[in-house]
């Protein structure tokens, strides 16, 4: 199944839920299409799912918990094993759905694959990950042992911008724990996820260990209200991120919810100029900005500012826009007509407010890419004030801004006004100046001459102030702390 027309003229494809183990096509009363984003074609049409069929997949999977979770450690390890290998056969297979429905490099598909995988390798680590506590003599003749146990059905609800990375963040570590999953990918990428999850099922997951069902807010709702769901897990934009966790918490479930970013790069007058235009380019334009670590605000300290921003400018014009199946492309296009317009219009805005357009994404200079596709060029702004609305809002798009400061201490405090807390890096040579930026910076991820500070698999992936909400990150063994519930046995014999 899920084989998608590669036809023009062939009917796109319905995207097919996963319930009990059954792929079926639900009778929705709303269809949404999925686009190639690099060509506008419809490449598949996603059925909502019904309150019913919500219910149903959480009753599989609630269905499925008791024996799942009898299953030994050792043995969901070695799913996750089968299941690596299943990844790393289809690998270019699932890279290319990647670039398909999102439409960014297959160099970028690639590489959220690998981050993917990644997590399934970290899972398998789930004999020792899930290991106990035990204290002999808490009192004469009295032992005490701590041991970790699922939680019971866990939802996870996806964005759209890491169709396979973000998904394989949550349900690995969760059915690994014994766990059982409800997976919600985001409506306008769900077909990496359908792919990723059947070749779980073929790696081996017993039938409603885990469910896929497709939709928007009403599904999200069915979920987050549903009796049996006992935690979810949510990444998306920043107004969704903080309704769910309001509205999970209201009905009695753990949650983590990732939202939105506005990442801050700080550059310093030591910076060595060519390997930072380099990894604020990768930083502020791959996936054409569509990542919640791209780098949106460049705060310039000193007399760095000119120079970095003509080699800024410079770097940016080149870069080849298109589809990202071509090799020769470095950037591809934004989600949706409604995003590139979106963006247009802060452009627009920029402009109006005062702020000096370097470079104007509505106009690039190197686009190859199909007519029909969602194009913008990467945009930058130079003497962008912090208060100005594209200094401050998730534009979530190849939008640069770069704003002038005096020293470092005036750009922490720039980057700490931001009402987000995700990510933020120095390019320094100043092991000073780095420390200095660590100690203060109010971001949960760093990076120091690194443009994307992405955490690996066995880290958390650590978003502060309105970038998260909740107490346990993704990943690593907050990811496992997340998905299980501690149980204390004392015991006098
Ligand atoms: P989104 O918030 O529009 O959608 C995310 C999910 O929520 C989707 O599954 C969608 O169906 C659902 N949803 C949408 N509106 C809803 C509503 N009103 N009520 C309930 N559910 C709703 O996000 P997106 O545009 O798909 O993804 C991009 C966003 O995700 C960006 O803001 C980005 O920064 C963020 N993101 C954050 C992280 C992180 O780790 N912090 C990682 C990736 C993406």
């Amino acid at each position: 199944m899920a084989q998608l027309p590669l036809e023009r003229d062939e009917p796109a494809a319905a995207v097919p839920a996963l319930i009990g183990g059954k792929w079926i096509t639900p009778a929705a009363q709303r269809w949404e299409p999925v686009y190639n984003p690099a060509t506008g074609e419809v490449i598949a049409r996603v059925p909502f799912a019904t309150g019913a069929e919500v219910a149903a997949a959480v009753e599989a999977a609630a269905k499925a918990y008791p024996a799942w979770r009898r299953v030994p450690p050792v043995e969901r390890a070695r799913l996750m094993f089968r299941y690596k290998e299943l990844l790393e056969k289809h690998f270019e297979e699932l890279a290319l759905s990647v670039t398909r429905e999102h439409g960014k490099t297959l160099a970028e598909a690639r590489g959220e694959v690998r981050r993917g995988i990644e997590v399934v390798e970290f899972a398998a680590g789930a004999p020792t990950l899930l290991l106990g506590e035990m204290a002999e003599d808490v009192a004469r003749g009295v032992d005490s042992e701590m041991v970790r146990v699922p939680l019971g059905v866990v939802a996870g609800i996806c964005p759209f911008n890491f169709p396979a990375m973000i998904p394989l963040w949550m349900f690995p570590i969760a059915v690994a724990c014994g766990n059982t999953f409800v997976l919600k990918p985001s409506e306008r990428t769900p077909l990496t996820a359908v792919r990723l999850a059947e070749l779980f099922l073929e790696a081996g997951a017993p039938e409603g260990v885990l469910n896929v069902v497709h939709g928007g807010r009403d599904v999200v709702d069915g979920l987050l209200a549903h009796p049996d769901v006992k935690a979810v897990s949510f990444v998306g934009s920043q107004p969704v991120a903080q309704y769910v966790y309001a509205e999970a918490a209201r009905h009695g479930k753990r949650v983590q919810a990732l939202g939105g970013a506005k990442n801050h790069l700080v550059v310093m007058p030591d910076a060595d100029l060519e390997a930072t235009v380099a990894s604020v380019v990768g930083s502020a334009f791959g996936s054409a900005g569509q990542r919640c670590l791209a780098g949106s605000v460049v705060v310039a300290v000193g007399d760095v500012g000119d120079p970095l921003v003509g080699a800024l400018c410079e770097a940016a014009r080149n870069l080849v826009v298109g589809e990202g199946t071509d090799p020769e492309v470095d950037m591809g296009p934004v989600i949706r007509a409604e995003a590139r317009d979106r963006i247009a219009r802060y452009i627009e805005r920029g402009v109006r407010a005062g702020a000096s357009l370097v470079l104007d994404g509505r106009r690039h200079p190197h686009l190859r890419g199909p007519a029909g596709g969602f194009w913008i060029g990467p945009t930058i702004f130079d003497h962008v004030r912090p208060e100005q609305e594209i200094a401050c809002d998730e534009i979530f798009g190849p939008v640069l801004s770069v704003i002038r400061v005096p020293d470092l201490d005036t750009a922490i405090d720039v980057a700490n006004r931001s009402r987000f807390g995700n990510a933020a890096s120095i390019f320094t040579r100043s092991g000073a100046a780095a420390r200095t930026f660590r100690y203060r910076i109010e971001a949960g991820m760093l990076g120091i001459n690194i443009g994307v500070a992405a955490p690996m698999a066995w880290f958390p992936f650590s978003g502060w102030k309105a970038s998260f909400y909740g107490d346990l990150h993704a990943t690593g063994k907050d990811g496992v702390r997340f998905y299980t519930e501690v149980k204390m046995v004392t015991s006098r014999w």
